[in-house]
C-alpha cells in the first residue's frame, strides 16, 4: 500500500520510485493550498511511478484530478517527468525557471542527431578516446533521454511568491546542478517550532548524504563559457544564509542544520579542487583528469554513460580552477590540456 509521510503544517511527501536507479525514489511534496494541492516535482515518467504518485495523493486525502499546480525544481526527468500527465489529469499549471524551460524547449525542438553530434564534438574536445565517442557518431535507434518533457505554463521568477493561495512559497534561484534549478522557501513557522526560518524544498541542490552532480551546462546553441561549479558554490552559500529550520530535499530524507550541511559541502569542494591541482602538476585533458579523479569505484569499472558524466564533472572543476586563476590551458595543445599555475 502506498503511504504518504506527513511533515506537518499541510505538507506531505510521497516516495515515487525511479526505475533502475540507485537513487531509488523522488520525494514528491504535496502542499495544501486554498485551491487544492500543489506538487513540488512529480517524479519519473513510468507507469509504476505514475501509479505510486496517484495512490500517494489518495493517501494524502486528495486525488491527481484535484492538483492545482506543479512547481518543478529543475528539468531532470526524475523531477519533471510526470508533469505532463499530472497536468492532463487535472488542468494544473506547471512552473519551471526560464533557464530550464529553455532546455526543455530545445529538447523538444531539436533532432536527436544534433544532440548526439554536439556531445560527440564536446567529448572529442575533452580528449575522449575514439571508442568512447564512436557510439555517438552512429546513434541508430538511440533516443535522447527526456526528449519530450512538458513545456511549462509559467516561469518561476526568482524572489517572487508562487501562486499557492493561502501559503507563502518563495522561489530562490540556485543554479549549479542545472542552470535553472530553484529551491522553494516556505516562509511559515515550522509546525514543530524548530528554530530557523521556515522550511526549504531543496530539490537536488542540498541533500543530506550525497553531493549533486555538477557538470557543464550543455547547450548546443550557446557558446558562453559558464562556470556551473562556481554558480553552485555561490547558491550553496545563499541557502546557508537563509538558515531554514528544516530542509525537505527531493531524495533521501528531511533534515535540519542546513548551514552545517552547506559548510560540509563547501569544504568537500574546496578539498576536491585542491586535490585536482595536485594532479594538474602535469598537463591533462579533461578526460585524463577524469580518469585520475577519485570516484565511487575504479575508472575501469565505470560504465559508459557514467564516464560521460564524470568527464563533464571534471570539466566543471577545470572551469572553476581556470576562473580562480589556479590552472590554465596549455597553449597549442589539442585536445586542450590544462596545467596548474
Ligand atoms: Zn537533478
Ligand atoms: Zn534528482
Amino acid at each position: 500500500m502506498v503511504t504518504a509521510f506527513d511533515h506537518g503544517g499541510g505538507v506531505r511527501s510521497v516516495r515515487v520510485p525511479i526505475p533502475d536507479n540507485p537513487l531509488g525514489h523522488t520525494l514528491v511534496y504535496v502542499v495544501d493550498t486554498d485551491r487544492g494541492p500543489v506538487l513540488i516535482d512529480t517524479g519519473w515518467d513510468d507507469p509504476a511511478s505514475w501509479d505510486t504518485l496517484a495512490a500517494g495523493l489518495v493517501a494524502c486525502g486528495t486525488t491527481v484530478g484535484e492538483v492545482y499546480g506543479v512547481v518543478v525544481t529543475h528539468h531532470h526527468p526524475d523531477h519533471h517527468g510526470l508533469s505532463a500527465r499530472v497536468r492532463d489529469a487535472s488542468g494544473a499549471w506547471v512552473a519551471l525557471h526560464a533557464a530550464d524551460a529553455a532546455i526543455v524547449r530545445r529538447a523538444r525542438e531539436s533532432r536527436p542527431e544534433r544532440w548526439f553530434s554536439y556531445m560527440a564534438d564536446k567529448l572529442t574536445a575533452a580528449g575522449a578516446p575514439r571508442e568512447h565517442v564512436a557510439p555517438l557518431r552512429a546513434p541508430r535507434g538511440r533516443t535522447v533521454p527526456g526528449l519530450s518533457p512538458a513545456l511549462p505554463d509559467r516561469d518561476i521568477v526568482p524572489g517572487e511568491l508562487l501562486d499557492l493561495p493561502g501559503r507563502r512559497l518563495r522561489a530562490v534561484w540556485t543554479p549549479g546542478h542545472t542552470p535553472g534549478h530553484v529551491c522553494l522557501h516556505l516562509e511559515e513557522e515550522h509546525p514543530a517550532r524548530l528554530p530557523g526560518h521556515g522550511r526549504l524544498f531543496s530539490g537536488d541542490h542540498l541533500l543530506p548524504g550525497i553531493t549533486p552532480h555538477i557538470g557543464l551546462y550543455e547547450d548546443p546553441d550557446d557558446a558562453t563559457v559558464t562556470d556551473p561549479l562556481g554558480d553552485y558554490l555561490d547558491s550553496l552559500e545563499r541557502i546557508g544564509l537563509l538558515s531554514p529550520a528544516e530542509v525537505l530535499p527531493a531524495h533521501q530524507h528531511a533534515f535540519t542544520d542546513a548551514p552545517g550541511r552547506v559548510r560540509v559541502l563547501l569544504e568537500h569542494h574546496a578539498n576536491r579542487l585542491s586535490g585536482l591541482l595536485g594532479l594538474l602538476a602535469e598537463p591533462l585533458t579533461p578526460w585524463q583528469l577524469a580518469e585520475r579523479m577519485e570516484w565511487n569505484r575504479p575508472w575501469a569499472d565505470i560504465p559508459y554513460g557514467s564516464r560521460t558524466i564524470a568527464v563533464s564533472e571534471a570539466e566543471s572543476h577545470l572551469r572553476r580552477l581556470v576562473k580562480q586563476g589556479r590552472a590554465e590551458p596549455v597553449p597549442g595543445s589539442g585536445p586542450v590540456a590544462y596545467i596548474a599555475v
